[in-house]
């Protein structure tokens, strides 16, 4: 059988129950044998995270504990350059691994942009794509959304032979109604986070002070200025 490896990127700050119940959903419905969780360095069309990227990969590392098959992977955090899916992808393929071995896990909030990413559309044809829907984003609206991929996407379960090229596999699993965005907000105003994220990242987040003194939606530009509320206060 050929190696079906899972690959779930993200910002993770902090990673949180709907990224693992994504990855989750991805594993069970289309029989993963491994979930490679990527932390971003600093990624293209977003603020700058909050939170250091030891942080992040270390949270990322408790949430993957104890979880067979899945590893948390500093691929993107070792690299200089930005992260970009595509040279993820790339690094992939370096080491010997097929487009159609490879499924990157993805919200389909953030694929809906796909034709915005850098080296699209050759992008779309250089692994699987497992797009779970994120509540408020249903994955029927895609194929309209971006109807020159449309030919390509299908609804799993699929026959094996079907993923011989790397197809848009849209799977509707319900996830947690949950954001990071969402989650350093609530620590802001010093609100439990409990059941939003797993426990071992509540406690590193509490013990840190992770997120605890910022107001709430603070975004990247505050960080770059290095505002009074920004960057180090409550945090080691
Ligand atoms: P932020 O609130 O900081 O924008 P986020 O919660 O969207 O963060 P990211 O790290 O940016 O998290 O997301 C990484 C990937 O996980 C993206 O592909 C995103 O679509 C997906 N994702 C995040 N939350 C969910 C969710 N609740 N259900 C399904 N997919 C999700």
């Amino acid at each position: 059988m050929m190696r079906r490896i899972g690959i779930l990127g993200g910002t993770f700050d902090p990673i949180h129950w709907g990224h693992l119940e994504a990855g989750l959903a991805a594993e069970t419905a289309l029989d993963l044998t491994q979930m490679l969780v990527i932390t971003a360095s600093v990624p293209p069309h977003r603020p700058q995270p909050v939170t250091s990227s030891y942080h992040r990969f270390a949270m990322v590392a408790m949430a993957v504990a104890g979880r067979a098959g899945w590893r948390a992977t500093d691929l993107e955090l070792r690299d200089d350059a930005r992260s970009y899916t595509s040279r993820t992808l790339q690094k992939f393929h370096e080491r010997g691994y097929g487009p159609s071995e490879l499924f990157f896990v993805i919200g389909s909030d953030a694929f809906a942009d796909i034709a915005s990413w850098k080296d699209y559309p050759s992008i779309a044809g250089a692994s699987h794509f497992v797009v779970v829907a994120r509540p408020g984003f249903p994955t029927r609206d895609l194929p309209h959304r971006l109807p020159e991929l449309a030919k390509r996407m299908a609804r799993p379960p699929l026959e094996p032979a079907a993923l011989d090229e790397p197809l848009i596999l849209l799977l509707d699993a319900p996830t947690a109604n949950v954001s990071s965005t969402a989650i350093r907000d609530r620590c802001a105003r010093g609100e439990s986070i409990a059941g939003l994220v797993p426990d071992g990242v509540r406690q590193h987040i509490e013990q840190h002070g992770l997120y605890a003194s910022m107001p709430p939606r603070r975004r990247a530009s505050d960080a770059r200025r290095g505002t009074a509320a920004g960057g180090l206060h409550g945090q080691d």
